[in-house]
């Protein structure tokens, strides 16, 4: 046991390092172009500002030369003297500062634009992606994706940047260590939520920091050995007159500067690991394709579309679950304007059935036709957003009003055609009874609302697009009798004239289905009116006995 469970996780983590991807030059490319003059200029204030900084400690040398001159012969005006290197000093300083604040300036901004636009492209490519990679992939590790990732890419390219004005001698290196101390924060917060990308991260930066400090160590013993030298030898030099004490200050100064940026280098090489990585991930998301597309393909014209289904041999698993088998040789014909309701065990695959009619998945094997055509030739947005209403009964509705959340079947609807979608869905009585009528605001900050009520806006939110087919999935469990009767009479209405297919969770609702199938073992096993499917005494019958002694225990 305990051997099988070491070897499984051993899959895992080659799974998991297989899966790193390559950084993607050609797509960063496409979101760095637009920035390309803007990075430009930055690079070019970074060197303008790496110039000055060589330039500075030279200055700083004839000034301590001056100095040193009136402490030896105490002669002539020393203000007057020391006035031209120090001015000249000073004008250098403040053209420093400015140069330097421009690149930032200028970096952040492209920083900022890049990051901005890889967000948002990365959301489109994630929400157009199919259900299967939704089964597959935890939301919380794309949320991952979209935040953290894109802005470890982002601050580590900034800091790249930076640091290319920086190993040239660029002294400010506040911002490179603001950056470097939020990226390792960052890490610890990905700790705590993703185990399993903490022990590859950790591995990875425990190389890096031995790395790092290995070379920070010996880069500052090395340098410190050259300024103490420089002091020791140096000294030896001014004593015997060969070496100005300004041109000792100059050295000195140029060390340190050099000290700085050699200890930025080695921090920028980690931070560039990372931010490849990071990118690598991010846009590994942004080129994946889905296998069926949000738009595209023929639409019937809704006055000729009478809204017959036909399943034909069907097949399926779920991609995250190959092997087990959901339906096999599944056929199942959905007349126009009749109510048809799939019953059996729990797990069965009803629901699935559903899905496909939706085409949240392409079956494996086999056909599904509307009014003869492929479903797969039909443009899915208008599958789902004109032909198919479907209402889930345990619905979810957005944090927003009641008139948005049942507007959102139909984005373009007049406030009449919302008021008529909620009576005929048994709604508008109870919305207009709440003080803020249809703008009150439902969900977590809003008016909690009873199931039933929930159900109403549901029912309202797929009768606003007046479907000529409608999905119903049961809900589960029952609701109190007055809101039960409710639901059950805005159905009754919102069912006539339209196909419809009923999952049904629970028997009692179905009854008066013109056609009842009993799905078992991946196909339909029997099939009729409820009082045929009784005196059959098959499947149905053993069914609706079983959910009897049930309900009486
Ligand atoms: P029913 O609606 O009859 O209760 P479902 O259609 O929901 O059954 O499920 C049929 C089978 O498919 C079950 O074994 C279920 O565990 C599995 N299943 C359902 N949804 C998914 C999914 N998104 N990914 C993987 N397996 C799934």
């Amino acid at each position: 046991e305990m051997k099988r469970y070491n070897s499984q996780k051993k899959e895992l983590k080659v799974q998991l390092l297989e899966k790193e991807p390559e950084f993607n030059w050609k797509v960063f490319w496409i979101f760095f172009n637009p920035q390309l003059s803007a990075f430009l200029a930055a690079v070019l204030l970074a060197v303008g500002a790496a110039i000055l900084n060589i330039h500075i400690p030279l200055m700083l040398g004839e000034l301590v030369n001056v100095v040193a001159q009136f402490t030896r012969e105490h002669a002539g005006n020393y203000l007057c003297e020391v006035k031209g290197p120090a001015l000249r000093l000073l004008g250098l300083y403040g053209l420093q500062g400015l140069m330097t604040s421009g690149y930032i300036i200028l970096l952040s901004r492209v920083g900022e634009r890049v990051a901005a636009e890889m967000r948002k492209s990365l959301f489109v490519s994630l929400v157009r992606q199919d259900i299967a990679f939704f089964d597959a992939n935890k939301t919380g590790r794309m949320v991952n994706r979209l935040t953290s990732d894109v802005q470890e890419f982002k601050s580590s390219f900034k800091m790249v940047i930076s640091q290319v004005a920086r190993a040239t001698g660029v002294a400010d290196e506040a911002l490179g260590n603001v950056r470097a101390v939020r990226a390792f924060a960052m890490e610890s917060r990905e700790t705590e939520l993703y185990t399993v990308e903490v022990d590859k991260s950790s591995r990875m930066n425990e190389s890096l920091g031995i790395g790092i400090a290995v070379f920070q160590g010996l880069s500052n013993v090395a340098l410190n050995c050259i300024v103490l030298g420089t002091i020791y030898i140096g000294g030896s030099f001014i004593a015997n007159n060969d070496l100005s004490a300004g041109d000792l200050m100059s050295f000195y100064v140029a060390s340190q500067t050099v000290q700085r940026s050699l200890a930025n280098i080695s921090i920028l090489f980690g931070q560039v690991v990372r931010g490849m990585s990071a990118g690598a991930r991010v846009f590994e998301h942004m080129v994946l394709e889905p296998t069926i597309p949000l738009k595209g393909g023929i639409s019937i014209p809704l006055n000729l579309l009478t809204g017959h289904i036909k399943f034909s041999n069907i097949s399926f698993n779920y991609p995250t679950r190959p092997g087990h088998v959901v339906l096999k040789d599944f056929d199942l014909v959905l007349p126009p304007y009749k109510t048809v309701a799939i019953v059996g065990e729990s797990g069965g695959g009803k629901s699935t059935v559903a899905a496909l009619l939706e085409r949240f998945y392409d079956p494996d094997n086999g056909i599904i036709t509307l009014d003869g055509h492929d479903i797969k030739s039909i443009d899915p947005s208008w599958l789902r957003g004109n032909a198919i209403g479907f209402i889930s009964q345990e619905p979810v509705l957005f944090g927003t009003s009641v008139m948005e959340n049942i507007r959102f079947g139909k984005p373009d609807a007049t406030d009449k055609e919302v008021y008529e979608a909620a009576k005929m869905a048994n709604a508008h009585h109870f919305i207009t009874n709440f003080p803020d009528g249809y703008n009150t605001v439902v969900g977590e900050r809003g008016v909690t609302l009873s199931g039933g009520q929930k159900q109403r806006i549901a029912i309202a939110r797929a009768l606003i697009k007046n479907p000529r087919i409608l999905i119903l999935d049961e809900a589960t469990s029952a609701l109190d009798a007055e809101s039960e009767r409710a639901v059950q009479d805005a159905l009754d209405r919102a069912t006539s004239g339209r196909t419809v297919l009923i999952i049904a969770h629970r028997l009692s609702t179905i009854q008066n289905a013109d056609i009842i199938c009993v799905l078992s073992n991946g196909n339909i096993k029997e099939m009729g009116s409820h009082e045929t499917l009784l005196k059959k005494e098959g499947l149905y019958s053993e069914l609706i006995k079983r959910q009897r002694t049930n309900e009486q225990k």
